[in-house]
């Protein structure tokens, strides 16, 4: 019998969070899973590496391991030590709960780690839940499962993941979305202390975006799967050629041109 592929599972809202649990049950019989995951909540950590403490790790059960550091940190440590005697084939992070569309995947923990997955060499998938109301996380299972066995067939482009995105309710089929652009309202919200100090909060308002077809708030909130390919080079490459003008007085050799030395 072929050997399992290894899939390495985290998330950013801890290992004992329930869009974990779903996920570990939609794909346990399609992988040999190790579960690597933050101790306790990490959303919006982004892609930070702990490197002024030590890490420890412990172990919840067989390949499930939880740890006192970031997304990013699980995913390093669990691939250069905890799975150290044969790399996984796959990362899949989350189910996240809450969405990570548009900008946010700047600050996700749980994209973060997918790309951490990544920029170590392998595919990577980040899942996230829409919560609200009458929420569920079979969509988002079911969604996880089948992305998880297409990926593990077709493998993906080098330095590119899926981020996948599930609305609240049943959806009404799968769109393939660019991230989309978010309106901040209200982002922060300034209060008092008992002392009469000024305290802020970041976070206060509601999402709001923009209604650009073809992205991932718009058809999601349309009800609707989004699935977002994402590349790790941010380099705007649609700039590049302008910024050939860009001469630093300072330098006698701008951009980089060296001929004459
Ligand atoms: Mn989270």
């Amino acid at each position: 019998m072929p050997e399992m592929p290894r899939i390495l599972v985290t998330n950013d809202d801890g290992f004992s969070s329930q869009g974990i649990a779903a996920l570990m049950e939609a794909l346990e019989d399609i992988g040999e899973l190790w579960l690597v995951a933050p101790d306790g909540e990490q959303s919006a950590v982004s892609h930070a590496l702990t490197l002024d403490r030590p890490l420890r790790v412990r172990r919840v059960g067989e390949r499930r391991f939880a740890v006192n550091g970031t997304p990013t940190d699980c995913v390093t440590l669990g691939i250069s030590n905890l799975l150290s005697d044969r790399s996984p084939d796959l990362v899949v992070s989350g189910i996240n709960r809450g969405g990570n569309m548009g900008v946010d995947v700047h600050y996700s923990g749980t994209v973060s780690a997918a790309f951490e997955g990544v920029i170590l060499g392998y595919p990577a998938i980040a899942l996230s839940q829409v919560v609200g109301e009458g929420m569920s996380w079979d969509a988002s299972a079911a969604l996880a499962r089948e992305l998880t066995v297409w990926v593990l067939e077709h493998g993906l482009p080098k330095s590119t993941l899926l981020n996948a995105n599930v609305p609240l309710g049943p959806p009404r089929g799968l769109k393939l979305t660019r991230l989309g652009v978010r309106r901040y309202t209200e982002g922060v919200v300034e209060q008092r202390d008992p002392r009469g100090r000024r305290i802020y909060w970041i976070g206060g308002g509601e999402p709001v975006w923009e209604e650009i077809p073809d992205t991932d708030f718009h058809e999601v909130a349309q009800g609707f799967v989004s699935v977002t390919p994402l590349h790790l080079d941010m380099t705007g490459h649609h700039f590049l050629d302008e910024l050939k003008d860009l001469r630093p007085t300072f330098l006698d050799h701008p951009n980089g041109d060296r001929s004459t030395l």
